[in-house]
């Protein structure tokens, strides 16, 4: 590989702005690229659901030997603020002034495959059939991956490269639940005739005071996120809406939180000591965001990552993540997939960076990684 060459486009790719459905630039810059390696690109057609400029990006390299296809994933999109980055890099470092998110979530994991692609051309060693998928509306979502459509694919397993350290394969992530509740009261003259009223900030202030939050136990968390409700300070509010999300590695253990909620909400509803009619009522409503997964380290593609790393040298760790990311939806799709760092930081935020020397040898592992596999066909 060459660093000199793969800092260059990581700062290339820096440069192009693609928030969330606004990818349609960043998509066709790097569709260029490898097609100008002689490689064929095609967009799939889910920008008809997901919203975005572009679907997602799928090129296909024909391996030099036969084998089995694996693939490599990346996001197009970046959540914000991200216009006019004012990119900094010194010491080793990229970030910014601060002002807007740096963009190496994903933008390391393009850079990565980029290089990759121009090391294989190249020739030096025999590789497999790749394919690399270019996803949009990650960061909403995880929309570009619920809509790909994977009878474009030969590959049944691959790596997201969408995590921090180069050296920890994330084998593991939770499920995610959203929630949605509703307090349905009744409304009145505050001052006139607050009898006549039911006033349904006040009973879901009792309700969420009731339920749990933050972290529940080491693999389940819980967050009440977002409340609104009421119109004007002299009438009694008719209307007060929680919105939450909750996570865990167990299915069983989300189940039993959601089951909880249920009975909280109609235990203290039952309670109210007003009643008015058949109020005060409820909605509760949850929706899964994204599946939980989680692949032993003795499996063969944890078993090709682990030694692809320690054949680099490196000590290698699997850890369970505790974000989603495109390989929950391609799992749930049935294409075994694993997470892999490429050296970002401190993503989400305007303090996000890397250090260059994180981003090679995330490029390394990859590159070593399509090596082992052919040799193992
Ligand atoms: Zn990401």
């Amino acid at each position: 590989m060459d660093p000199e060459r793969l800092i260059l486009e990581f700062q290339n790719l820096l440069f192009i702005e693609s928030p969330s459905k606004k990818e349609g630039k960043l998509a066709y810059y790097i569709a260029d690229i490898f097609e100008a390696l002689g490689f064929k690109c095609f967009f799939d057609n889910s920008a008809e659901n997901t919203g975005s400029e572009v679907g997602n990006l799928i090129v296909k390299i024909p391996g030099t030997i036969p084998s089995e296809p694996l693939f490599f994933c990346a996001h197009l999109d970046t959540v914000g603020p991200c216009e006019n980055p004012n990119i900094i890099y010194e010491n080793g470092i990229f970030r910014t002034d601060g002002k807007t998110i740096l963009g190496a979530d994903d933008k390391a994991g393009i850079a990565i495959l980029i290089e990759t692609a121009k090391v294989l051309k190249e020739n030096f060693f025999p590789y497999p059939p790749l394919e690399f998928i270019f996803t949009t509306c990650e960061e909403i979502g995880l929309l570009g991956a619920k809509y790909l459509n994977i009878e474009l694919l030969d590959a049944k397993e691959g790596l997201v490269l969408d995590s921090k350290s180069p050296q920890v394969i994330i084998n593991g992530a939770p499920s995610s639940f959203k929630f949605f509740l509703e307090i349905n009261g009744k409304s009145a003259h505050a001052g006139i005739e607050p009898e006549k009223g039911i006033n349904a900030i006040h009973l879901l202030a009792k309700i969420l005071a009731e339920l749990p939050t933050g972290r529940i136990d080491e693999e389940t968390t819980m967050n009440i996120g977002k409340i609104s409700g009421g119109k004007y300070i002299n009438i009694v509010p008719d209307l007060a809406i929680a919105e939450g999300e909750m996570r865990s590695h167990s299915q069983e253990k989300l189940e039993k939180l959601q089951q909880l909620i249920q009975h909280k909400v109609e235990e203290i509803i039952k309670k109210y000591p007003v009643k008015i009619d058949d109020l005060p009522s409820f909605k509760l409503k949850f929706k899964k965001i994204f599946q939980a997964f989680y692949i032993p380290p003795s499996d063969n593609l944890c078993q090709l990552v682990q030694k692809a790393g320690q054949r680099l040298g490196w000590e290698m760790t699997f850890k369970k993540h505790e974000g989603g990311s495109d390989a929950n939806v391609f799992n749930e799709k049935g294409l075994k997939s694993l997470i892999l760092g490429t050296g970002m930081q401190r993503v989400h935020t305007t303090q996000e960076f890397i250090e260059v020397k994180d981003l090679i040898k995330a490029t390394q592992l990859v590159i070593e990684i399509i090596k082992l596999k052919s040799e193992l066909s």
